[in-house]
C-alpha cells in the first residue's frame, strides 16, 4: 500500500475497468484531474493512497452520516463479521434494522430490505403498477433515482455531470412509459394527469431534489403533488436514499409532514446511504398493504442473496442507533457554519453564488441566481468551469469536495470545528481562483 501513488492507480484502473472507475461520477469527468484513491478514513477525515489526509465533504455520497470509522460501528460490524458474512437465510439483524426504521418512520408500517438504492427504487415501481394495474410513471427532471432502465431519463447525478439526457441501452417502450415533468411546477402535474390520468401508478420524488445540487420543493408543492396524484387514483413514491435520516432525523418528508394534510401521505418510501451505514443496504417502505403485496404474501416479486445481509443490517443497526438529537445538532450545525463561511468568502471576492438548502443539505450553486431555482432548468445555467476551480483549490489544500456541480456537499455530526477551521481556511484562495475563471 505504501509506495502507490493515486497516478498510478488511475492508469491501473484504466487498463481493467471501463472509465477507471465503478461508477461514473468518481471519474472527475468534470473537473478534470487524478481522482484520490482513499486508502482510510475516520471521522471528519479521509487518508489518500500518498498518505494525504483531507476533510472530507463527499461523505461516501451520502452514508457516513456520523463520519468515518465510529468506533462503536466498526466494532459491531466486526462482531457481525465474526458470527459469519451472511447465510441467505433469515437472521436476527435484518428484524431488528426493520423494526428500527418502522419505529423511526411515523407512515411507514412495513420495509423490504435490498442492497441499493436503484433496487429499493425499482421495487416501489413495481409495487405501484402491482397496486395499480397501471403502466406509467411520472419523474421529476433533475431527480435521480438510481440507474433502472426507466428512472434514467432526465436523471441527475452522474447524468447530470456528464450532461447525458438518458442511457443508450434503454428501450423506446421503456422510456415511453415514463413521462418526466419539471420540478415544482404544479400546473405541468395537472396537465400531464389531466392527459394520461387513468394510466399514471405513480409519481416519484425525490424528499427533496439533491442530485442536480439542492432544489427543495417550494412550500405546498408536495401537498399539491399528493392532493393531484392521489385524486386521479396514483401512488406518491418518496425517494429519501440521499434525504433519509440525513436532511432531519426523520427525513425531509419528516421536516415537511406537518404543513401537509394528515390525509395526504406519501404512500411508499424508499431509503438507502445511513441506513446501511456503508455497506450495500437500501429499503422500501411504505403501508402494509401495499408492502404485502410483494411475495411471498402477493404477487409483485422482488428477490436477493444479499437483501438484509447481516453484516449490512448490523451497520445500518449501529449508525441509527448512533444518531441520536446531539448527532443531528452538530451536523445542523456544521451545515449552517460551513455554509455561510463558503458563501462570505466568495462574496468577499465577488463571485457570483447562491447556497441552496434543504434541512441540513446543502449545496453551492456558482452564478448569477438572482431567484432560487426551481429545477433542472435553472440549474444548468451554473458555471461548473468556476466549481471547478474551486474544487482543485480545495483539493490542493485538503478539502475533498464533491468532483461535479451537480451534487450536495456532505457535512457529517462528526465535522468539528478542527475540520471547519481546515476547510475554512482554504476558502479564501479557493474563492480567488474560482473568481479567475
Ligand atoms: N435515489 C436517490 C435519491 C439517490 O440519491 C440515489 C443515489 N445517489 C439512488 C436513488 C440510487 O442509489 P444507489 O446508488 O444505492 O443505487
Amino acid at each position: 500500500m505504501t509506495h502507490l501513488t493515486n497516478a498510478e492507480l488511475e492508469t491501473r484502473a484504466g487498463r481493467v475497468i471501463p472509465g477507471g472507475v465503478n461508477s461514473p461520477v468518481r471519474a472527475f469527468a468534470s473537473v478534470g484531474g487524478t481522482p484520490r484513491y482513499f486508502a482510510s478514513g475516520r471521522g471528519p477525515y479521509v487518508t489518500d493512497v500518498e498518505g494525504r489526509e483531507y476533510v472530507d465533504l463527499v461523505g461516501a455520497w451520502g452514508p457516513a452520516l456520523l463520519g468515518h470509522a465510529l468506533p462503536e460501528v466498526v466494532s459491531a460490524v466486526q462482531e457481525a463479521v465474526g458470527r459469519g458474512l451472511g447465510f441467505g437465510a433469515s437472521a436476527p439483524a435484518e428484524v431488528e434494522l426493520a423494526e428500527l426504521l418502522v419505529a423511526k418512520l411515523p407512515d411507514v408500517d412495513k420495509v423490504r430490505l435490498v442492497s441499493t438504492g436503484t433496487e429499493a427504487t425499482m421495487t416501489a415501481i413495481r409495487i405501484a403498477r402491482g397496486a395499480t394495474d397501471r403502466p406509467l410513471i411520472i419523474k421529476f427532471a433533475g431527480h435521480y433515482h438510481g440507474h433502472s432502465d426507466g428512472l434514467l431519463a432526465a436523471a441527475g447525478s452522474g447524468l447530470a455531470t456528464l450532461a447525458l439526457p438518458g442511457s443508450a441501452g434503454v428501450t423506446a417502450e421503456t422510456a415511453a412509459q415514463t413521462i418526466v415533468l419539471p420540478y415544482n411546477d404544479v400546473l405541468a402535474l395537472e396537465q400531464a394527469f389531466a392527459e394520461h390520468g387513468s394510466q399514471i401508478a405513480a409519481v416519484i420524488t425525490e424528499a427533496a431534489a439533491a442530485n442536480m445540487g439542492v432544489v427543495a420543493p417550494l412550500p405546498g408543492f408536495t401537498a399539491s403533488m399528493l392532493e393531484i396524484a392521489h385524486r386521479h387514483g396514483a401512488l406518491v413514491i418518496t425517494d429519501e436514499v440521499l434525504t433519509g435520516f440525513r436532511a432531519g432525523p426523520t427525513g425531509y418528508w419528516g421536516l415537511e409532514r406537518d404543513q401537509v394534510p394528515a390525509e395526504q401521505r406519501p404512500d411508499l418510501f424508499t431509503f438507502g446511504k445511513v441506513v446501511g451505514g456503508g455497506l450495500p443496504l437500501a429499503a422500501v417502505a411504505g403501508r402494509a398493504e401495499l408492502m404485502d403485496l410483494l411475495a411471498p404474501t402477493g404477487p409483485v416479486y422482488q428477490g436477493g442473496t444479499l437483501s438484509g445481509n447481516p453484516v449490512a443490517a448490523t451497520a445500518g443497526l449501529a449508525t441509527l442507533r448512533a444518531a441520536d438529537d446531539a448527532a443531528y445538532s452538530r451536523l445542523g450545525a456544521a451545515s449552517d457554519a460551513l455554509a455561510a463561511e463558503v458563501s462570505a468568502a466568495l462574496s468577499a471576492v465577488g463571485v457570483a453564488h447562491r447556497v441552496q438548502r434543504a434541512g441540513t443539505l446543502f449545496s453551492v450553486l456558482f452564478g448569477d441566481f438572482p431567484e432560487a431555482p426551481r429545477g433542472y432548468v435553472e440549474v444548468q445555467r451554473q458555471n461548473t468551469a468556476q466549481y471547478g476551480a474551486f474544487f482543485h483549490a480545495m483539493l490542493d489544500a485538503g478539502v475533498s469536495l464533491p468532483p461535479s456541480a451537480y451534487e450536495t456537499w456532505f457535512v457529517s455530526a462528526a465535522h468539528d470545528a478542527a475540520a471547519l477551521d481546515r476547510v475554512v481556511q482554504a476558502l479564501p484562495e479557493a474563492a480567488r481562483r474560482a473568481a479567475t475563471v
